[in-house]
């Protein structure tokens, strides 16, 4: 059990109390995955998840027609209150209205100004083998390294990887998306066989775009175990470094074997994310100093 969980285990069993309507309807072709499949998954992860969402605002991808049909994506509820769930049941109760995937904000309801992380996205463009992805990823911790700065690693669930880097809740939104920016830029600068710091699919071909953008105000990344709204039903699995080399690609984990392959985890690959006290500062000076 991932250390950080003790809290939602209490709430994990209020799913038994809530009716899931069309239980057997499949949510994707590709893989004949139910909707209650998909129920039972998220509730399985209850103990890895909760930590994840804790406190933080929300963003639902919904998928009525399963992963073929339109993709909703709600940032609200009722009213225009940001999402923020308290307990498993929460979760749930939106998989029940075809709620598939999770997205979270960098920021958490007690202090919305000031994140708790950033996120580095890394989009492979077209024709990069994922190779060069898992190269590109230890080349971002490797830089940020040097900037004193600590990462961690989740696949995408898709196609790419995320870097994720805890902070201790100090600057604001705009400056940590400045950082992360000025970090993307000095790496495609660098190495600009690899990467690109533009967006935009004829910016990246054969190149990775480090995403930086969602560490804006208000955006979001996918949670790690969100199960993702792609043929096959990717999730989105927090990895160690050491067993980066061994990864197949952002979606090796689906929501049918994501939950054993917890079980044969000997350590929560994250365990000292929850614990890690950093600041930007340091990082920023140094590449302030670069300029
Ligand atoms: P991949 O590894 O395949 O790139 P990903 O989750 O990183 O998977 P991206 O396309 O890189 O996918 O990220 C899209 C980001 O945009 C997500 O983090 C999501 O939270 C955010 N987002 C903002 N608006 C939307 C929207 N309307 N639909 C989907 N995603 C949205
Ligand atoms: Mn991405
Ligand atoms: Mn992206």
């Amino acid at each position: 059990k991932p250390a950080a969980a003790q809290r939602a285990r209490a709430t994990s069993a209020a799913s038994s109390q809530l009716r899931i309507t069309h239980p057997d309807r499949v949510i994707d072709e590709a893989s004949g995955t139910t909707k209650i499949e998909l129920v039972r998954f998220y509730e399985s992860v209850a103990d890895w998840l909760m930590p994840h969402l804790e406190q933080r605002p929300l963003a639902l991808v919904r998928a009525p027609e399963g992963v073929g049909g339109e993709l909703f994506f709600q940032k609200h509820v009722e009213g225009n209150d940001l999402i923020v769930v308290r307990n498993m049941a929460e979760v749930l109760a939106f998989t029940q209205l075809n709620t598939i995937e999770l997205h979270t904000w960098n920021s958490r309801s007690d202090k919305l100004d000031k994140p708790d992380r950033i996120v580095f996205d890394l989009d492979p463009g077209e024709g990069v083998a994922f190779a060069q992805v898992k190269e590109g990823a230890q080349l971002v911790r490797a830089l940020l390294e040097e900037l004193s700065l600590k990462s961690w690693l989740k696949t995408s669930g898709g196609k790419g990887l995320h870097v994720v880097v805890p902070l201790t809740r100090r600057a604001d939104h705009e400056t940590c998306k400045a950082f992360s920016r000025a970090v993307v830029e000095h790496l495609a600068a660098t190495l600009p066989k690899r990467f690109s710091a533009k967006s935009g699919p004829r910016n990246r071909v054969g190149k990775i775009f480090v995403d930086y953008l969602r560490n804006g105000e208000g955006q979001t990344t996918a949670s790690a175990f969100s199960v993702r709204a792609r043929p096959g039903l990717g999730v989105s699995m927090p990895i160690a470094w050491d067993d980066l080399a061994d990864l197949k690609g952002g979606d090796q984990w689906k929501v049918r074997d994501a939950r054993d392959h917890l079980s044969f985890v000997k350590q929560d690959p994250w365990a000292d994310y929850w614990t890690c006290r950093q600041t930007l500062t340091a990082g920023q000076k140094m590449l302030a100093a670069d300029d």
